[in-house]
């Protein structure tokens, strides 16, 4: 295998903590924020884990690099992140003043450096953002489609699953009903009910 570049190391953490996302069947997005060579921030998607809208990798990497850097100002980072960043994520990326972020892969539904808005090219904001798209993007493309595509197989067996469950229960009522029948019924035994035609 060729030499992994640095680059390339930082957005392969972000893939693994997308992973641990995807583990607990969250949408596998996995961010990290890199300072002086060095990883200072770390997150993954964890929105129904948490009940939290606010669980994004982008803002739990960003709550961790604020913490070690001691400053809500993230200058001299750049952030590694498997998607396109949503509105919020974005929001904060500029608001914390975030230099460069390393994208894998575009989001079209809601991605806001350039698909569905570039909040970090915004002449009218204060802070532009460096972008950089495409580092590992195939591998985290598909990351999300395999995701996905389980996700809707498993809707479909669990809907499978659920039917079964139903025609079971009907089976066993027409059992039920049929084991109420006493086999020393007279009106049976007389072989009534054959001649009611
Ligand atoms: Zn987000």
């Amino acid at each position: 295998m060729a030499r992994m570049t640095q680059e390339e190391r930082f957005m392969r953490e972000a893939i693994r903590l997308a992973k641990k996302a995807a583990a607990l069947k969250e949408v596998p997005i996995g961010c990290v924020i890199v300072h002086d060579g060095k990883i200072i921030g770390r997150g993954y998607n964890r929105r129904i884990i948490d009940k939290n809208v606010l669980a994004h990798a982008e803002i739990a990497a960003i709550r961790k690099a604020c913490r070690v850097l001691g400053d809500w100002r993230l200058e001299d980072c750049t952030m590694y992140v498997t998607l396109e960043p949503c509105p919020m994520c974005a929001g904060a990326i500029v608001q914390a003043r975030v230099p460069k972020v390393v994208i894998a892969c575009m989001n079209p539904k809601a991605g806001c450096a350039g698909s569905v808005l570039d909040m970090f090219h915004e002449d009218g904001f204060n802070h532009q953002v460096e972008t950089e798209v495409g580092l590992m993007g195939e591998v985290c493309s598909q990351m999300l489609k395999d995701f996905f595509k389980e996700l809707r197989e498993e809707g479909k067996r669990k809907k499978k699953e659920a039917k079964d469950r139903e025609a079971g229960r009907h089976e066993e009522t027409g059992a039920g009903m049929s084991g109420d029948h006493d086999p020393h019924d007279p009106v049976h035994e007389s072989g009534y009910g054959d001649k009611t035609e």
